[in-house]
């Protein structure tokens, strides 16, 4: 029987970069992945081509609305099945590189289902039948899946999740998109440039629930004037499909009759036939795995990390907990930095926040001060025609130590990227301000608003 000092289920970016980062360190690594490539939701089916198709979508509404300067383009059309072979390239390049990262790396590669037989083995059910491999060490990295709402009925055609709304064949007239959190204003943006009349209905009185209140405000206004239908507060209670459309029942008011209804109301762990019994590994009351500081299960070998256990959804903290948890094996210390793991919303403009937000903030009794500066303002947004949104630095009253950074506008995603620094090293509003931002730059509103903080912005 084949044995390794430690195996990796699941190939996302918790899995790949565990196992990448533990080979690195000197470790003889196996990667055990079901699906024939590797790159996990992110690569497949979620972050590379929901953001390919974002990217693509927002050039063609840019040529149809004649909004590129100093030029008028004629006779523009869509070429829907050119835009969705884009995507599968540049798909296919992603998870191609893991392929050569891992042979690079000399990581192993198992296909097929694994799941856990005792402590130290595992099965593989993979095309070519069941064999069994041991391991010193293992880390469960097998995310997440579409979480299913009561009452809707998903037949993965015309009632169906992200992973079909990335590959619709045509544009469709009408779409319901249910959750009006990351996945629903990402891919409802992405059918409504291409002329689909969307429909946003969320639970919530907001949408993107968890983000800074001022940001999600502003994110809807701009949404809706986009002409995104967007329904705030009320219930889904039921979709079905009759007569090649699709029903969906809310609370307060009538049924909408759609030609495609996207649910998107959030993803739970998946540890499907995972045999996690067999080794006494149980769940938390929301079906993650529950582990210590360091990633340890109530099995001391048996790590896990990503989707599947507690935190943010997101690719990039899978990935440092990846990196941390390899570390740790090796030298026994490891540490990721959770207050400045950034989010993002890679809409038209962006929306992107890392740290607290106002109202975390003043839950927790927290005094700050708060400083703003809009893209109207600044030379770039301007030169680039761009200038809706603002950004906001929120740090505290007494040492203007940073605690948030909230950003609407071009670019958000990238901007966010030195908040998210400047909050690792414990920087202050001050810091940020009187570090020199290149003109003219889009980080120029970030420094800006970190100057506002302080109560001296000079360009507003
Ligand atoms: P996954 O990427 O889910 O990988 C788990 C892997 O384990 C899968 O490949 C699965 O096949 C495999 N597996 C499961 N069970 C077994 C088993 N028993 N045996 C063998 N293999 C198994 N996040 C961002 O940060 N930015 C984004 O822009 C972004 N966009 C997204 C867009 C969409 C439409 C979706 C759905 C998600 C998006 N996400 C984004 C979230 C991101 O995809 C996840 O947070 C990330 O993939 C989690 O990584 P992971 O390694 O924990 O799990
Ligand atoms: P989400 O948690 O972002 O949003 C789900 C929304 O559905 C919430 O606002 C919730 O209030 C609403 N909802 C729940 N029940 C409802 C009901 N009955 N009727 C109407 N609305 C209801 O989840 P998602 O958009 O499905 O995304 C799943 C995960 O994938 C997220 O955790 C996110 O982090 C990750 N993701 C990240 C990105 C990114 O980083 N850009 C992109 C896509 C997905």
């Amino acid at each position: 029987m084949p044995k390794y000092q430690l195996i990796v289920i699941g190939a996302g970016p918790g899995g790949y970069v565990a196992a990448i980062k533990a080979a690195q360190l000197g470790l003889e690594v196996a990667c055990v992945e079901r699906e024939a490539v590797l790159g996990g939701t992110c690569l497949r089916v979620g972050c590379i081509p929901s953001k390919a198709l974002l990217d693509a979508t927002e050039k063609i509404h840019l040529v149809e609305h004649n909004e590129f300067i100093g030029v008028k383009i004629a006779g523009a059309e869509l070429d829907l099945p050119g835009l969705m072979a884009f995507k599968d390239k540049v798909v296919k390049a992603n998870t191609d590189g893991v392929n050569f990262l891992f042979k690079k790396n000399k990581v192993t590669r198992y296909l097929g289902h694994a799941r856990f037989v005792g402590p130290n083995k595992i099965s593989v059910e993979g095309p070519e039948g069941t064999q069994e491999l041991e391991s010193e060490r293992f880390i469960i990295a097998t995310g997440s899946k579409v979480a299913m709402l009561k009452g809707v009925e998903l037949d993965y055609d015309i009632i169906s999740t992200s992973d079909q709304a990335i590959a619709y064949p045509k544009v469709p007239e009408t779409l319901v998109v249910i959750g009006g959190g990351v996945i629903g204003l990402e891919l409802g943006s992405v059918w409504n440039r291409l002329g689909t009349k969307v429909t946003v209905l969320e639970y919530l009185p907001r949408l993107l629930g968890g983000m800074d209140g001022e940001l999600s405000k502003a994110a809807e206004r701009v949404f809706k004037k986009q002409g995104l239908d967007i329904r705030t507060g009320v219930r889904v209670t039921r979709a079905y499909a009759k007569d090649g459309k699709a029903v969906v029942e809310y609370e307060g008011a009538e049924p909408i009759l759609t030609e495609r209804v996207l649910l998107a109301t959030g993803r739970v762990p998946n540890t499907d036939g995972l045999g996690l019994e067999a080794v006494g590994i149980e769940l938390d009351p929301r079906g993650r795995i529950p582990v210590g500081m360091h990633y340890q299960t109530s099995v001391p070998h048996i790590f896990a990390i990503g989707d599947v256990i507690a935190g943010p959804m997101l690719a990039h903290k899978a990935e440092e907990e990846g990196v941390a948890v390899a570390e740790y094996m090796v030298t026994g210390y490891a540490h990721v930095d959770y207050n400045s793991i950034p989010s993002v919303v890679y809409t038209h403009p962006e929306v992107a926040s890392v740290g607290k937000s106002e109202e975390e903030l003043q839950a927790e009794g927290i005094p700050y001060k708060k400083g703003s500066f809009p893209f109207s303002a600044n030379g770039r947004a301007r030169a680039m025609n761009d200038t809706e949104g603002f950004a906001k630095v929120l740090s505290h009253k007494d040492t203007d130590r940073v605690l948030g950074i909230h950003i609407i506008g071009p670019r958000a995603g990238d901007l966010i990227a030195e908040a998210a620094v400047a909050m690792a090293f414990h920087a202050s509003a001050e810091d940020i301000a009187r570090a020199s931002h290149a003109h003219p730059t889009l980080a120029e509103a970030l420094k800006e608003a970190a100057m506002a903080a302080d109560g001296k912005p000079i360009h507003i």
